[in-house]
């Protein structure tokens, strides 16, 4: 048995109060005890002017950009014309996938991310990492017009079956998946009790398309030889999608940048099932409309931020989404927006058992930040620009 203790100027459980001078003890690599003063037992390790947090967890990236070295585009530009980029960007011929992908995984480790939520087109092999990350590959799906679902249904199924534990579904947004997809997929999440994550209300495009069919997307899918105009019902709204994944018994919607008052509501009447999963950086990126977060947190959503990815986002520094947020959304307490990216993250993906929290019995994965500045209110000390992270998995 090993044991040992690590102790810091601040322990930030997440689920109980912080504490100063606090310490977590650990043994054979889970968590046995958090506190203040002196442990009675093992080697104890004083870490100093340091916060100990629990490893963050990213609830959504596509690692398969991690090559990138800029984001695809330019700042401002349409959600379409991106996805045009992207198009592009996966049709080059020197692409590596698997290369990516481990990329991006070593730099969300450097970044103390512990977990991420992954939206994937490679297979599991892809993702054998020596250690943190672990990643819950969201199989995505992409089939919008009815000739489509059956296949894209059955290759889904086959990705599924041969992910195992860690898998999830991953309908790609309304724009790329035919509404009768959308219902075999959750279908599908609720037989193998998976997660599902859904790229939703995103861009004002995306609702011209819900509601009359028409606009940029449309234009996109028939240059594609995607459309079908019988597709989706004139008059549909993010609300009709989010009926759908609440059949699921967890789903993440992903971006929702413009839902609307009554989605919101939904959602927090839900909480414990679905979340919503805001990218700071990328929302920038494209210029939208105000993130509506204030309201999201005032009704009761569960949010957590992710990094999206390096497509449309300069790095996979989970920690700089917070600190984006905090400077963004001054009116938001420091410590909602540290859950964002520990408790909440791993509550919407399904594993709060074993991370998000400083909690005995939880796996000890550990953060540990340091500060240049004062550190008399930690939460607000981590979410200053300039706050150092490194990952501390403990064996
Ligand atoms: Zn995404």
């Amino acid at each position: 048995m090993s044991r040992y203790t690590l102790r810091a100027r601040w322990v930030l459980p997440i689920d109980s109060p912080p504490i100063a001078g606090g310490y977590v003890s650990i043994v054979d690599g889970v968590i046995a005890e958090v506190g203040n003063g002196n442990p009675n037992r093992g080697s104890v390790t004083d870490l100093g002017e340091a916060v100990l947090v629990p490893g963050l967890v990213n609830a959504h990236a596509h690692l398969e950009f991690s090559g990138l070295a800029k984001p695809l585009g330019k700042p401002g530009m349409s959600l379409p014309a991106w996805i045009r980029s992207v198009i592009a960007d996966r049709g080059r011929g020197d692409r590596n996938a698997a290369a990516a992908i481990a990329s991006g995984l070593q730099e969300s480790a450097a970044a103390g991310v512990v977990a991420i939520g992954e939206i994937a087109t490679s297979p599991p092999t892809m993702y054998d990492f020596e250690d943190l990350p672990q990643t819950t590959q969201f199989q995505e799906a992409i089939g919008f017009s009815a000739g489509r679902v059956d296949s894209v249904f059955s290759e889904v199924e086959r990705r599924v079956d041969a992910g195992g534990s860690g898998a999830g579904i991953s309908p790609h947004a309304p724009y790329t998946v035919h509404p009768r997809l959308l219902t075999r997929l959750v279908d599908l999440a609720i037989a193998h009790k998976l997660p599902v994550a859904m790229h939703l209300a995103e861009s004002r495009e995306e609702l011209e398309l819900l509601a009359d069919g028409t606009g940029p997307f449309q234009e996109l899918l028939e240059e594609r030889s995607m459309w079908d105009a019988a597709a989706i019902s004139r008059g549909s709204r993010p609300l009709d999608y989010l009926r759908e994944l609440s059949r699921a018994e967890r789903s993440l919607v992903i971006h929702g940048n413009y839902l609307d008052a009554e989605e919101i509501a939904f959602l927090a009447e839900r909480r414990e099932r679905m979340s919503v999963v805001y990218c700071p950086r990328t929302h920038a990126y494209f210029g939208h409309a105000p993130y509506p977060l204030e309201a999201m947190l005032a009704a009761g959503v569960r949010v957590a931020l992710g990094t999206d990815s390096r497509a449309s986002n300069p790095d996979l520094d989970l920690l700089k989404e917070a600190q984006f947020t905090a400077a963004k959304f001054p009116s938001i307490d420091p410590a909602t927006i540290i859950r964002m990216v520990t408790f909440d993250a791993a509550v919407a993906l399904g594993i709060g058992e074993s991370f998000g929290s400083l909690t005995p019995g939880k796996r000890a994965s550990l953060a540990m930040l340091r500060c240049n500045n004062q550190l008399s209110d930690p939460y607000a000390a981590i979410l200053t620009l300039g706050a150092q992270v490194r990952n501390l998995e403990i064996g």
